[in-house]
């Protein structure tokens, strides 16, 4: 076995350097896993920009990371050598915070994330906790299962927990996440209604499962979906706070705006329609790694597939610029030959 391997540094913000790194065993608790696909978010910015307070250089991004583990460290009973496995964004809880002692570990306040804190998948090799895994079901290819470990979960966690079968759920922005939330959104048997801004001449809304389209640039989102008897869900991925409010008067009574869309200007909403209606506007972060296991059990069940594009691990600086251009088909996902 080689004693080094590849991977893609930030030495400081915007600069992407390719290098060998030696091996390392892992620590307790740990896996090494040798990374066979890892998908490109646009939360990568985080560390590739320096956006996010507290990270510290030369830092591997990727939090889409898919591979073989190759050793366990001391303590690790329940994963062995050779299982496929994905690690996301949340690389692990700390298990003291309040949040944790109250059983929240999705929401710990301290917590790893894969890529930010620790170095992440751009790379051969990677460590992750043990307890951040989730085993890739053997129907589903590496480069497919690495946008649902992130993009994926995203979408079908906060779908799953705001809607009920039958609700009128509009997933705003077929991208990276929209794509799939309107896959999950049929799939999990809701009225599915997808908002876009132009028109959609790929008929690619009604391709992924969408009942009904909205095109925002041609009419009133808000005003089509009050037509529609109002939403009870919207999904909100676009990066913008003002497109996200505009579709605020499209809810029914009790709707949820689920904000999953990290957008840089504010949000500005009006109080009266929430307080007139006990609407109200919520945020969902990725999950936990047993409900990123439900997402892929589900995408194999219900055949909901990413729709991506491939480049090799040494591209990744183009990877991250193509995804970050918003031209990406939907997810990039980086390739280690
Ligand atoms: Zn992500
Ligand atoms: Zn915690």
């Amino acid at each position: 076995m080689s004693k080094t391997y590849r991977a893609v540094e930030i030495t400081k913000p915007g600069t992407f350097h390719l290098v060998e790194r030696p091996v390392v065993a892992p620590g307790e608790g740990q896996v090494r896993i040798r990374v066979e696909a890892c998908g490109v978010c646009h939360s990568d910015a985080g560390t590739v920009e320096g956006q996010l307070p507290g990270v510290v250089y030369p830092r591997v991004p990727g939090h889409e990371a898919i591979g073989l583990i190759e050793e366990v460290g001391r303590g690790v009973t329940t994963w062995q050598v050779g299982q496929r496995v994905g690690v996301g964004f949340f690389g692990g809880e700390d298990g003291t915070c309040e949040t944790c002692r109250r059983g929240d570990t999705a929401y710990c306040q301290n917590p790893i994330i894969t890529g930010v804190t620790s170095d992440g998948g751009y790379a051969e090799m990677m460590i992750a906790e043990a307890r951040a895994l989730a085993l890739i079901p053997d129907e589903l290819k590496s480069v497919d299962a690495a946008p649902l470990v992130c993009a994926g979960i995203t979408t079908f966690n906060a779908l799953r927990n705001a809607g009920r079968a039958g609700d009128t759920v509009a997933i705003q922005g077929i991208g990276g996440l929209g794509h799939l939330g309107v896959q999950y959104a049929k799939m999990m048997g809701f009225r599915t209604v997808a908002i876009g801004f132009g028109p959609d001449e790929e008929h690619l809304a009604p391709k992924l499962g969408a009942h009904v389209y909205i095109d925002a640039k041609a009419e009133d989102a808000g005003a089509a979906l009050q037509k529609l008897g109002g939403a009870d869900v919207i999904l909100a991925t676009a990066p913008s706070g003002a497109a996200i409010a505009s579709l605020l008067p499209g809810l029914s009574v009790r709707g949820k705006l689920v904000v999953v869309g990290v957008s840089g200007d504010p949000i500005p909403v009006n109080g009266v329609p929430l307080i007139f209606g006990g609407r109200s506007v919520i945020g969902s972060l990725t999950g936990r790694a047993i409900e990123t296991q439900d997402t892929l059990d589900f995408s194999v069940l219900t055949d909901v597939r990413p729709m991506i594009e491939t480049l090799p691990l040494e591209k990744a600086e183009e990877a991250y610029r193509r995804m970050m251009s918003g031209d990406a088909r939907f997810r990039v996902v980086l390739t280690m030959a």
